[in-house]
């Protein structure tokens, strides 16, 4: 639809559709750098429920902190976070206590936070409204036509049968995993290397980690560490998946598991949260701390191929942000780092474009940055990890590389430059472009040994009483300890990683059944080419 030159401007500057983290996050930002922008968002639901995204890490904290100014919220209404906690389980793994830990040793500096997202996402929308911005709710976005050259058109529809047409400038696609624009223009992708599922829930009755009751049962192991373990993201391990632990504030806790298609699978089983309480109980710290847990009955979710993007971020008058506009994995909790960067670059570039500015360098710099930032990202941290993540050596020593490379490339960036700088998404800026690189050489690398330990019967051999307690600093010798992890990432290589130097890792077919009891099912021989669609 073109504009006729006589027609009337549009009513809206920006209509926004879905009023969760990302769209009421983009709509505040909008309003805060022009308060005369007249934004509207459509938001479905009539209000939030409970939904993952629940743990912060360093960038998503200073965006909620310092520049969504949600500090005073996050410390009354959440938990304050205290790092991630790796348990690892093999064969000689009988109790908790048997059970590999790596983790902090005190409680880390930096902080983050531990968040109900149906009370996060409700206070940032509500915040919005404050400044102005205006809302639909609840409202269902039908269809939204899409003009380069003029006005944008959003059709929706309410449960009255009640029908409307809103115009706009801009219009933002901030729908989550439903991804309206993405999936309407042909822009969705099933990232096909890497098909993980999740399946969760919130429980009641979960044991406290730091409880007298499993002081006494395991003294030794209260005494390892100095830190509360109770608000860590906990995280239980095994072949090929990993299952998050994560309180929130009020007592109930969000568990769930994440696990490569290609690897693992929810064990058999007469219901789905039977079959997820089987996989975490499969793990002896699972069966401990579920041994009087429950689930929520109406709160258990299942979802395949997590992992998509969409091939287009942004175009003249409209932009992607959040989950619409794509999502890696959730192991180290990078979504809410990736709202960060989609909505403070999708804010700057409108505000740029309706200030007059040229529009189409800067729509092709925000494509190019995030295609790059997602694909970078993607093959750094993710690609191939759950061939790695529950062997207890190589998991360690990544997570050691991966934190202090991520402060070092990344969590540096806001603290030296402001908040300018999360409109660079990570790995595709200057200074966390070589730090990527490394990250994905390493990532590459350990992925390859495990499959060779795999094949060797050498998998997990440290998985049983290895206590690794570790120190997160955002100091001036972060380099002096990249540069110690590099050396014992070298020593790896020359102990061990000789072996697949010049020979291909074990294709999925090739690898023996496997040790630890935890593993699901066989190892698939043959991935299909286009995953299914979320279920
Ligand atoms: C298993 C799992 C675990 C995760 N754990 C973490 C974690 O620990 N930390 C982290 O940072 N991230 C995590 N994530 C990612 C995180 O959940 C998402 O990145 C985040 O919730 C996305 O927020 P959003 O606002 O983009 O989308 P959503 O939260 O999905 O919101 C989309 C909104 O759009 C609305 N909407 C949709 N369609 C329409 C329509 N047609 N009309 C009107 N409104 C509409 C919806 O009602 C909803 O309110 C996890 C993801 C998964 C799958």
């Amino acid at each position: 639809m073109q504009t006729p030159a006589s027609a009337p401007p549009p009513a809206w500057d920006v209509v926004i559709v879905g009023g969760a983290l990302s769209g009421s996050a983009t709509a505040f930002l909008l309003k805060r750098r022009n308060p005369r922008l007249k934004i509207l968002i459509i938001e479905r639901s009539a209000e939030f429920k409970r939904r993952v995204g629940e743990a912060t890490v360093e960038i998503s904290t200073y965006f909620l902190t310092r520049v969504l100014g949600l500090t005073e919220h996050l410390h009354e209404k959440h938990l304050a976070k205290q790092g991630l906690r790796f348990w690892f389980q093999n064969a000689a793994t009988k109790t908790l206590e048997d059970c590999s830990e790596t983790g902090p040793a005190f409680n880390p500096r930096l902080g983050s936070f531990q968040v109900d997202r149906a009370v996060l996402d409700e206070k940032i929308l509500a915040n919005a409204l404050a400044l102005g911005v205006e809302l639909r709710r609840p409202v269902q976005v039908k269809d939204i036509v899409l003009d380069e050259a003029g006005v944008q058109t959003v059709t929706w529809s309410d449960d009255d049968g009640r029908e409307g047409i809103e115009h706009a400038r801009w219009v933002v696609d901030a729908s989550g995993l439903n991804a309206l624009l993405a999936r309407k223009n042909g822009w969705h992708r099933t990232n096909t290397e890497h098909p993980i599922a999740a399946c969760w829930s919130r429980w009641s009755g979960v044991k406290n980690w730091d409880s007298l009751e499993l002081a006494q049962k395991f003294p030794n192991w209260a005494r390892r560490t100095k830190s509360f373990r109770y608000t860590a993201t906990n995280h239980l391990t095994g072949l090929g998946w990993w299952a998050w632990v994560i309180p929130l504030k009020g007592g109930d806790v969000s568990i769930g598991v994440v696990f490569d298609q290609r690897i693992a699978d929810l064990p058999e089983g007469p219901s789905l949260p039977v079959r997820l309480r089987e996989m975490l109980t499969s793990h002896p710290v699972g069966a401990e701390i579920l041994a009087d847990a429950t689930w929520h009955e109406r709160d258990v979710h299942f979802r395949r191929n997590l992992s998509y993007r969409s091939t287009v971020f942004a175009g003249k008058g409209f932009a992607l942000v959040g989950d619409a506009a794509g999502f890696m994995d959730p192991f180290y909790s990078p979504g809410m780092d990736w709202i960060t960067y989609t909505t403070n670059a999708t804010a700057a570039l409108i505000d740029d474009c309706l200030r007059g500015k040229p529009s189409a360098p800067r729509i092709a710099r925000h494509n190019e940055r995030f295609t790059t930032s997602y694909d970078r990202w993607f093959r750094a941290i993710y690609k191939d990890k759950y061939f790695y993540m529950a062997d207890q050596e190589l998991m360690t020593l990544a997570m050691r590389l991966d934190l202090n490379l991520y402060y070092l490339g990344v969590v540096t960036q806001p603290y030296k430059f402001g908040p300018s700088a999360l409109e660079r998404p990570s790995f595709a800026s200057r200074e966390s472009k070589l730090p990527g690189r490394f990250i994905t050489l390493y990532n590459r690398r350990l992925a390859a040994i495990a499959r060779d330990r795999l094949r060797r019967g050498a998998w997990g051999r440290t998985n049983a009483h290895h206590h690794t307690m570790l120190s997160f600093f955002l100091d001036r010798w972060l380099p002096l300890r990249v540069v110690g992890n590099l050396a014992s990432y070298l020593s790896l290589e020359l102990r061990e990683g000789w072996r697949t130097w010049f020979r291909a890792p074990a294709p999925f077919a090739e690898l023996p059944p496997h040790a630890t009891r935890t593993r699901p099912r066989a190892i698939a021989p043959s991935l299909p080419r286009e995953a299914p669609a979320h279920h």
